[in-house]
């Protein structure tokens, strides 16, 4: 008999607590296409990656209909590789790499959907704009000349954590920027997804307002790597 490498269980458990309005990005990074394939023939279609070369492998691999959800931190050089199939692009921490993403996506005559990661977390060493380097990317000269990316929301990584206060206060900081981006002037619709939460959070961070999160592990076991 075969074992099912994916857990099918956690799958439907997270389904009902997500509900109807939250998608479901099933984070498959180190996981052999088998393991997506399973996952996809159940009717999942989000996935998210962190490496680019691991992306594109396993994108020219598996059925075109996939939504692939960049997760991980973008390096400036590798954007083209991934733009021409990418549905969103999470995690753009800098200007430098949102003007890079309008570049290349000018050449390609598209418009590249992208989450603005915030920097939350109490740890320095995780990725993100703060909150003078967000408004910036809101301000009128520079989205001018952003044509080519339509920010969609966006995303945030809490402290690496239990404490459910600490949880509830980075996310619920993430939320309220959401909700001040969201009724900016200047924001194009649709500015629509709060991608927060993984596996060991994502309860904390649906019950503060996210309506996307990123979840590995829970589905797919645990990782060698990260
Ligand atoms: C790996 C990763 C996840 C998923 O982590 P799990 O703990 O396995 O659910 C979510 N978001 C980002 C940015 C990641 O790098």
């Amino acid at each position: 008999m075969q074992v099912m490498a994916i857990d099918k269980e956690a799958y439907k458990k997270i389904l009902l607590e997500l509900g109807e309005n939250t998608t479901l990005v099933a984070v498959s990074k180190t996981k052999p296409v088998e393991d997506i394939l399973e996952l996809y023939h159940l009717g999942q279609r989000d996935f998210g990656e962190n490496y680019t070369q691991e992306l594109v492998e396993k994108q020219a691999r598996l059925p075109a209909d996939i939504r692939w959800h960049f997760i991980g931190h973008l390096q400036s050089n590798k954007v083209k590789q991934i733009l021409p199939f990418i549905y969103l692009v999470q995690g753009v921490d800098s200007l430098r790499l949102l003007q890079e993403i309008n570049k290349q996506a000018a050449k390609i005559n598209k418009t590249a959907a992208v989450l603005l990661q915030v920097h939350i977390a109490r740890e320095e060493t995780k990725f993100g704009l703060d909150e003078k380097e967000l408004e910036d990317i809101f301000s009128e000269n520079q989205l001018a000349t952003l044509q080519h990316v339509s920010i969609a929301g966006l995303m945030g990584l809490a402290s690496f954590t239990d404490n459910a206060d600490l949880l509830k206060k980075e996310f619920g900081h993430l939320k309220s920027l959401f909700d001040q981006y969201a009724r900016h002037p200047r924001s194009r619709s649709p500015f629509r997804f709060l991608s927060m939460g993984m596996s060991s959070d994502y309860t904390v961070a649906l019950a503060n307002g996210s309506n996307m999160v990123r979840i590995g592990s829970r589905l797919f076991g645990k990782r060698d790597r990260h």
